[in-house]
C-alpha cells in the first residue's frame, strides 16, 4: 500500500557512498531526502539544488545537535569515515531522531554496545547499512545454509578484496583513527557477515595472519592484507582473506550433499551464482532502496526494525573483528 507519509531522511557525510544512495532514494517508496549534514559548503548547495531541499535542513556537523528542533527530519544516515560513527550516533540519537549508520558500525565492539545503549535512551531506533541481506541471491544464501537445503554446511570460502594501488596518502582508509584498520574493517565485515548469516551460528573461535605489504609507504598504519579462519559450534570453518592489493569477489559453500557458490558475491553486484543443481537465476535490484524501503516501512509503522540489520548484529560483527586483530597480532588462535 501507499504509506500515509514519507520518512523524512537526512544524510550526514556526502561523500562516495552518500552518492550511491542517490539512485536508492529515488526508488524507494517510503522515504525520501530531505536534509544533509556536510561540512563542504559547495556540497550543500549542489544537494540542495538536486533535491529541492530548504535551506532550514541543511546543517553544517557543529550544527547537527539542532536537529531536536526540525520536526521535518525523522531519520539521520551517517555515511562519514568509520572513525566517527560512533560519536555521530550519539549526537542523533540525543537529537531525537533514528539512525542508519554504515558498515562497520563502529571501531570496537564496546562502542558498538555504547550506541545501541544511547539509542534505546533515546527511545530511537538504530540500523546498520547492511544492504546484502535485501539482495535475492543472499536472501537464497542464508536459506540454503540455514534450513540445511544441502544438509550441513561445513565448509565456506568469502573474499574479498579490491585493487587499491593509486590511492592518495591523504584517504582516510589509512589511517587507524578514521578506519580503525585496513580492509578488514571496510571489506571484510561483508566475510564475517556472510560466514555468520549462512550458517546461521556465532564463531566460537578465529585464527588469523597478515599478508606481505607491498605498498609500505600506503599502508602504514593499517592492514593492506589478511587472513582468517572463524570455527563455529556445528564444526563448519568459514576461511575468508581480504586485501587492498588484488581485486576477489567470491563466495562458497560446501554441504554434505551439495555446493553453493556466488561470484561477484559481495560487492554491488550483479552477482552471479549457481548451487550443484542449477545456475541461480535471480533479478537485479536496486540494493539501497529496498534497505530504506524495509526499515522506513517498519520506523513508518513503529515496529521495530528486523534483526539482522540492528545494532546488535553489528556489534556482533565487531566482536569478531576485534577478535581477528587479535589473532592475526598474536598469531593464536583466539577463543571468542
Ligand atoms: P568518503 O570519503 O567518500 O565520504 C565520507 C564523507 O564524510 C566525506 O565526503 C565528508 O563529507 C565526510 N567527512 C567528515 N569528516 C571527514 C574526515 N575527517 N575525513 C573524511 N571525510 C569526512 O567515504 P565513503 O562514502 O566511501 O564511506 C563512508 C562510509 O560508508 C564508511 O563507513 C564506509 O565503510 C561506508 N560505505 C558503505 C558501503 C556499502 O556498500 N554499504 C560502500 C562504501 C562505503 P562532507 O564533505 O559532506 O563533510
Amino acid at each position: 500500500p501507499e504509506p500515509a507519509r514519507k520518512l523524512n531522511i537526512a544524510i550526514c557525510g556526502l561523500g562516495r557512498y552518500a552518492n550511491v544512495l542517490k539512485s536508492g532514494l529515488a526508488d524507494s517508496r517510503y522515504c525520501r531526502l530531505n536534509g544533509v549534514i556536510t561540512g563542504t559548503p559547495a556540497k550543500a548547495a549542489q544537494w540542495k539544488a538536486e533535491f529541492g531541499l530548504p535551506d532550514k535542513n541543511i546543517y553544517s556537523y557543529d550544527q547537527l545537535d539542532q536537529l531536536a528542533n526540525n520536526p521535518d527530519i525523522d531519520l539521520v544516515y551517517i555515511t562519514l569515515p568509520n572513525g566517527l560513527h560512533k560519536d555521530y550516533t550519539l549526537r542523533v540519537a540525543k537529537a531525537g531522531k533514528h539512525v542508519i549508520v554504515e558498515k562497520p558500525m563502529a571501531l570496537t565492539e564496546r562502542d558498538c554496545r555504547e550506541m545501541i545503549d544511547a539509542c534505546q535512551r533515546a527511545g530511537v531506533q538504530l540500523a546498520v547499512g547492511y544492504r546484502l541481506h535485501y539482495e535475492p541471491h543472499h536472501i537464497e544464501l542464508k536459506r540454503l545454509g540455514q534450513e540445511k537445503v544441502f544438509g550441513q554446511v561445513r565448509w565456506i570460502e568469502a573474499s574479498l578484496g579490491y585493487r587499491l594501488a593509486g590511492i592518495a596518502a591523504a584517504d582516510w582508509h589509512l589511517s587507524k583513527v578514521l578506519a580503525g584498520g585496513g580492509p578488514l574493517m571496510n571489506l571484510g565485515v561483508y566475510c564475517v557477515q556472510a560466514g555468520r548469516y549462512v550458517l546461521g551460528e556465532e564463531p566460537i573461535a578465529v585464527t588469523a595472519q597478515y599478508g606481505p605489504v607491498t605498498m609500505p609507504d600506503r599502508f602504514k598504519e593499517v592492514e593492506e592484507n589478511i587472513m582468517w579462519q572463524l570455527y563455529f559450534p556445528s564444526g563448519a570453518i568459514c576461511t575468508s582473506a581480504t586485501t587492498a592489493n588484488s581485486n576477489i569477489d567470491r563466495f562458497f559453500a560446501s554441504a554434505d550433499e551439495g555446493t553453493f557458490e556466488l561470484s561477484p558475491a559481495l560487492s554491488y553486484g550483479p552477482f552471479a551464482g549457481k548451487t550443484s543443481r542449477g545456475v541461480f537465476n535471480f533479478p537485479v535490484i536496486n540494493q539501497q532502496a529496498a534497505q530504506l524501503d524495509d526499515i522506513a516501512s517498519h520506523i513508518l509503522s513503529n515496529k521495530p526494525l528486523p534483526s539482522h540489520i540492528s545494532g546488535d548484529e553489528g556489534r556482533k560483527d565487531m566482536r569478531v573483528i576485534e577478535g581477528i586483530y587479535r589473532a592475526a597480532n598474536t598469531g593464536k588462535k583466539v577463543l571468542l
